[in-house]
Order: structure tokens, then sequence, then C-alpha cells
């Protein structure tokens, strides 16, 4: 049997701890479809005059590799075979990301990579649209949610532990933008599946939550 698990949400939520998580526990691939409108990003900014230029974009998305391959259960992703992982997490690669997934030609490609990945192999996915678009048919979908303040203080933590500058209302505005955009874009915009099981994470720990999340699996399983 292949299962998926459907993770959404908003930025800083959780959901890419969690998924990597039980994706351990359980054994199956964890899917950071982020990490490919990223990607994506990356390729726009070195090569397109204008990253909102969506035709223009549309037009040299053939050129366009991106692969992905899993070193020790780690999601590792190329961009016309080179490896681009390390540069993904840039907070300026984000900005670009939340730019190019407007994009419907950018959405149709990665879709399409993301279901050929789930069909062949039981998957844990996060991103926007898991439940809603990539995945309809997901065997679990969770929608995972956290006040605003609470999302910009953990990465404000995560950021001040890996000892980079940073500015919590700097990350608090960015955060907002990126919910905005993400929420009010015309194509498959970040809202939970009909069949979605909310999860407010804000006063939960990260075990909480991935305990929680590995109940209701179980308890679907029977
Ligand atoms: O999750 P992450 O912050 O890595 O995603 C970067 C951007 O990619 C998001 O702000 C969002 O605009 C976009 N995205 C998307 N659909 C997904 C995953 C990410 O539109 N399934």
């Amino acid at each position: 049997m292949i299962y998926s698990i459907a993770i959404d949400g908003p930025a800083g939520s959780g959901k890419s701890t969690i998924a990597k998580k039980l994706a351990k526990e359980l054994d199956f691939i964890y899917v950071d479809t982020g990490a490919m409108y990223r990607a994506i990003a990356l390729w726009a900014l070195e090569n397109a005059p204008d990253i909102t230029d969506e035709e223009y974009i549309a037009s040299r998305l053939d050129e366009v590799d991106i692969g992905i391959d899993y070193i020790d259960g780690e999601q590792q992703v190329f961009l016309n075979g080179e490896s681009v992982t390390d540069r993904l997490r840039l907070e300026s690669t984000g900005d670009a990301a939340s730019k190019v997934s407007k994009q419907v030609r950018v959405r149709e490609k990665l879709v399409e990579l993301q279901r050929r990945i789930a069909k062949k192999t039981s998957v844990i996915m996060d991103g926007r649209d898991i439940g809603t678009k990539v995945l309809p048919d997901a065997f679990l979908k969770i929608f995972m949610t956290a006040s605003p303040d609470i999302r910009a203080k953990r990465r404000y933590d995560e950021l001040v532990m890996k000892g980079k500058e940073c500015d919590y209302d700097e990350i608090l505005k960015g955060i907002k933008e990126r919910d905005h955009a993400d929420e009010t874009r015309a194509v498959s915009p970040l809202k939970p599946a009909d069949d979605a099981v909310m999860l407010d994470t804000s006063d939960m720990s990260e075990d909480e939550v991935a305990g929680r999340i590995m109940e209701l699996f179980e308890e679907k399983k029977g």
C-alpha cells in the first residue's frame, strides 16, 4: 500500500520540521515542495530579466530541469544537474519563490513532478496546495497554522541559534506579506482542503504535533 500524507500551511507553521520527523518514523519519503519553487526562483533570478515576467519564464521553462534525490533521507534539489540545496533557504530566495509560485506554468510543471514522486512511493509532502491540488486523494490531510507572531518568533530564534543577525519586526513583516501573497493569488491559493484536519500549533511542542499526526494516521489506518 502506498500512503500519502499532505501537510499544508503558511510559512513558518512548522510543517517541514514535523514532516521530516514523521517521514523518518514512518519510513516515508519527505517531499519539500517549497524547495522546488525556491529552485525555480533561483533559476529565474539568474536567467530572467524580471522574475515577475510570467510569459518570459514560461517560454524558457523547458530548459529548467529540477531534480530531486535523497541522501541519508534528506531531500537534495538539483537545478540543471547542479546541487542547489544549500542556497534554497535564504530569505531572498523565499521571497522570489513566492513571486514565481504565482505563475501558472511554473505550478503545472512542479505539480506534475510532485505527483510523479507520490505515485511511486509513500510520501509526506508539505506545501500550500498539496491537499487541494497536488494530491486531492491523499490518505491524510493536515492544515497546520500558528499565529504570525509565533511563527516570526520561531524563525527569529532559529536564525539567532545559527548566529545570524536578524530583526524580529522585519521577519514578522515578511511573514505577513508572504501569507497575503500566498492566500490571495489566483492559482492554487493557500487554503485548507475541505477534508483537512486543522492543527493550530501555536501552543504545541514539536513532539506534541508529531504525536497528534501519528495518532490521526493510525486512526485512519484502523
Ligand atoms: O514553504 P517555503 O517557504 O519553502 O515555500 C516558498 C514559497 O513557495 C512560498 O511562499 C509559496 O509562495 C510557494 N509554494 C507554493 N506552493 C507550494 C510550496 C511553496 O506556492 N506547494
